[in-house]
């Protein structure tokens, strides 16, 4: 009977609605739209063996692909970031892991010498690509609000003038949701005397890659300045069944990274072996669905209420912060570790945070507010512990903690 429910859950309305809306209630913590409806119109696909490996747009002789749906996904893409469809090139990925591990090889390919750099709010998978390959890594200090620290980045490109620099930009860092202003990058890497061809930039969108297109006054991310690549996740803000991604490049880098490969008859410049051919149905699928407009409708709810949950919390004395065109809400640490396991919210250090993500309804975040109160009454009601203070992690001016308090 178990068995039966967890092999047939989505095709049955009322427990696909009991397993939804516990998801939808409860999980604050990670970057997830449960918010999607594949299964209804595309659960026959599962008959399929869809196998995309090597290059998306090279015909395979293995007819089992789904190669014109990731190039119809993957044109869609160009378009939002600005680039001609004959100048890109992509793929869609295993997730926003594999876009970096990715982007961060092309800048090796065209830099061989060149050193990563990456701010310390970078999501692991940078680390990762630096000691996967063996590359010389400069790790940048973050302001409070999670960007990268500007100054500390110029410094350090100044006292490597002699290699290229591969610069990991954040466009949404996962903990704060700190953009990293490009432009401002760009200048110093021009004032430090870097010439165009001797840095490469990664942009890592993973979550934001589908926000800040979006959102008016935001800026833009686009091949019209002067980026190498740019991925995302795609099971992230715009929701997928299973995790996948997009990355995009410049067709003129990816000729270095290219092989030809007998054996499958086509092209590898890709990470992968075989490659998942059912997310980019999915994804194409999803697309198709919300169109800019309703993606554009997500951004602005998702905007909204994450302002709407930090406003609480800080009326209600809570140190949080919200960063600009962001929906994480970091918040302080819950002193309760079944609490934090009820709503699944992700710490570092003193803080937690909530990603305000599609699903999470107003209703959803009046139940958070209204728990967190009541239980933190509980743990701070005698008076031998306090509420942590916030005041390195986030800034004085968003900490609330018995002694900063008194300052705003
Ligand atoms: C989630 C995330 C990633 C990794 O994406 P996966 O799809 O989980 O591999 C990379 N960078 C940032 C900023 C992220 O938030």
């Amino acid at each position: 009977m178990k068995y039966d429910k967890v092999l047939f859950y989505p095709f049955r309305k009322d427990s696909t609605y009991i397993h939804r809306k516990e998801t939808l209630n409860h999980n604050l913590g990670y970057p997830i739209n449960v918010c999607y409806e594949h299964h209804a119109a595309l659960a026959p696909l599962l008959q399929f063996y869809l196998n995309n490996c090597g290059d998306p747009f090279t015909e395979n002789t293995i007819d089992f692909h789904s190669k014109d749906f990731e190039v119809a996904v993957l044109d869609w893409f160009a378009q939002l970031w600005e680039i001609e469809k004959d100048e890109y090139w992509g793929y869609i990925t295993n997730g926003g892991t594999e876009g970096n591990l990715h982007g961060l090889l092309i800048g090796r390919e065209l830099h061989p010498t060149g050193i990563i750099y990456a701010s310390k709010d970078s999501h692991y998978s940078v680390f990762k690509a630096a000691r996967m390959y063996r590359m010389e890594l400069e790790t940048i200090n973050t302001l409070f609000n999670g960007e990268i620290d500007y100054a500390d980045l110029r410094s350090k490109l100044l006292l490597n003038k002699n290699k290229p620099a591969i610069i990991n930009v954040n466009i949404g860092t996962t903990f704060k949701g700190a953009i990293d202003d490009l432009d401002l990058i760009l200048q110093i890497l021009k004032k430090c005397g870097y010439s165009n061809d001797k840095y490469y930039i990664h942009c890592d969108a993973a979550l934001y890659g589908l926000i800040i297109p979006f959102i008016q006054h935001a800026k833009t991310i686009t091949f019209k300045k002067s980026v190498g690549s740019v991925s995302i996740s795609g099971h992230k803000f715009l929701g997928c069944p299973m995790p996948c991604g997009i990355q995009m490049t410049r067709k003129s880098y990816i000729s270095s990274l290219s092989t030809k490969i007998e054996y499958i008859a086509s092209t590898d410049a890709t990470i992968s072996g075989s490659r998942n051919g059912l997310a980019p149905i999915l994804l194409w699928y999803s697309l198709c669905m919300k169109g800019r407009t309703g993606l554009q409708q997500d951004a602005k709810m998702c905007i909204e209420n994450a302002r709407y949950l930090k406003g609480r919390l800080h009326k209600a004395g809570i140190s949080a912060m919200l960063n600009e065109f962001s929906i994480i809400v970091v918040f302080e640490r819950p002193n309760d570790h079944k609490f934090i396991r009820q709503w699944q919210l992700s710490c570092t250090r003193d803080m937690a945070h909530a990603v305000v993500m599609p699903g999470i309804t107003r209703e959803t975040i009046d139940n958070f507010f209204k728990d967190l109160m009541h239980e933190r009454g509980k743990w701070y009601r005698v008076g031998t512990i306090v509420p942590p203070c916030l005041a390195d992690d986030i800034a004085s001016q968003n900490c609330l903690c018995c002694c900063h308090k008194m300052c705003h």
